[in-house]
């Protein structure tokens, strides 16, 4: 799209306000790994939020995430506590 830039260059803009030591992701190890979800979540993120260490641990930089449910969405029930950051915290979109 001519004149608004690629879509890491409006990313860019955001703002994040981190609410520091308050995760408000939460994998579910073991059912993430019996599921097949700590791979899903890795795929699907469109912030590559997750990341699966050498020893399959689901780990989530929370700080990346752009509040968009996806994960949630997809996650097999038990394998995932998500919820918006409290108020005041997290990503603020910024436009033009
Ligand atoms: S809400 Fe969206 S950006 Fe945040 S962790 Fe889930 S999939 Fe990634």
């Amino acid at each position: 799209m001519t004149g608004f830039g690629s879509v890491p260059d409006r990313l860019a803009r955001n703002t994040y306000a981190l609410d520091d030591g308050q995760s408000h992701i939460e994998v579910h190890q073991e059912v993430a790994r019996a599921t097949g979800t700590g791979k899903l979540l890795v795929r699907i993120c469109p912030a590559h939020v997750y990341t699966e260490e050498a020893d399959g641990t689901i780990t989530a930089a929370y700080a990346a995430c752009l509040e968009c449910g996806t994960c949630l969405a997809v996650a097999a029930p038990g394998s995932l506590m998500w919820h918006y950051p409290r108020g005041g915290f997290g990503v603020a979109y910024r436009e033009g």
